[in-house]
């Protein structure tokens, strides 16, 4: 049903390593539109509807939301944002695919589309240096910026340097659900990394660092795989 092919890049790391934070700087540079599941359903939650109901019932209890439905609502998504006028090259997948069913999912329709996956960025940090990531982590509720208390903080304290919202502590960023969350993405997630680097697609970058180095590094290791089209 799509309009024009397009180009897809997927970012993946487990929770705190950067993901969102690298994918508000880099997304600009390479004309990709990012998409974070999560805060795909966290909009979706906002409005109180049945389904959003439903989306609730597993995000606050740090379990995956089931494929069929996740694949739906990121196709939807897809299709509306690239669809029409949009000038963006493609889209920068953030939070998706997270096991292999996801994964082979996206292969189909990508292939329905007749889009190309780039590269799959991994941000590789060590699994200790994640928790005081996640516990420091504050995010506007409003435009989605992500901040850290002590490694990243705003301007002024509380306040959102893109939009001026309130910072708020996400709700399943406590102790508890993080340890939940970082088993399954062990469990789940980290075993797609090998099937994309199988296809040759995998880029390891070192999220152990500052974090404009960090984007530094992925601009430059992706802006030849567009230059090739
Ligand atoms: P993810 O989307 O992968 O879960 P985030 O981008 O939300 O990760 O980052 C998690 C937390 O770590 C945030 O508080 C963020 O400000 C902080 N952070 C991100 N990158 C770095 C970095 N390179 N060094 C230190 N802290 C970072
Ligand atoms: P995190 O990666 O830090 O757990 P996200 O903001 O990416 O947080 O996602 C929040 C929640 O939304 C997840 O804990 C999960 O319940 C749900 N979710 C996000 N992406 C997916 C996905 N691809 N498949 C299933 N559930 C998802
Ligand atoms: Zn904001």
């Amino acid at each position: 049903m799509a309009e024009k092919s397009a180009a897809h890049v997927i970012i993946m790391g487990p929770q705190g390593a950067g993901k969102g934070t690298q994918a508000a700087l880099i997304a600009p540079r390479l004309h990709l539109e990012h998409i974070s599941t999560g805060d795909l359903f966290r909009e979706v939650m906002a409005g109180d509807s049945e389904l959003g109901q439903e989306i609730r019932s597993y995000v606050d209890r740090g379990a995956l939301v089931p494929d069929a439905l996740t694949i739906r609502m990121l196709m939807d998504h897809v299709d509306h944002v690239l669809g029409g006028e949009s000038e963006m090259r493609g889209m920068l997948l953030d939070g998706f695919p997270r096991n292999q069913a996801q994964a082979e999912a996206l292969d189909l329709a990508l292939r329905e589309r007749g889009d190309r996956l780039v590269s799959v960025v991994h941000v590789d940090v060590p699994r200790e240096r994640l928790m005081e990531r996640l516990t420091g982590r504050l995010v506007c509720p409003n435009c989605g910026a992500t901040y850290h208390r002590g490694f990243n903080p705003p301007k002024v304290e509380g306040v959102c340097d893109v939009c001026g919202s309130s910072l708020i502590q996400r709700s399943d960023d406590t102790p508890e659900a993080v340890e939940r969350r970082l088993s399954i993405y062990y469990e789940q997630t980290a075993p797609v990394l090998d099937y994309y680097r199988a296809k040759g697609l995998l880029l390891d970058v070192d999220g152990d660092r500052p974090i404009v180095d960090v984007s530094e590094r992925i601009v430059e290791a992706l802006l030849p795989k567009f230059d090739v089209d």
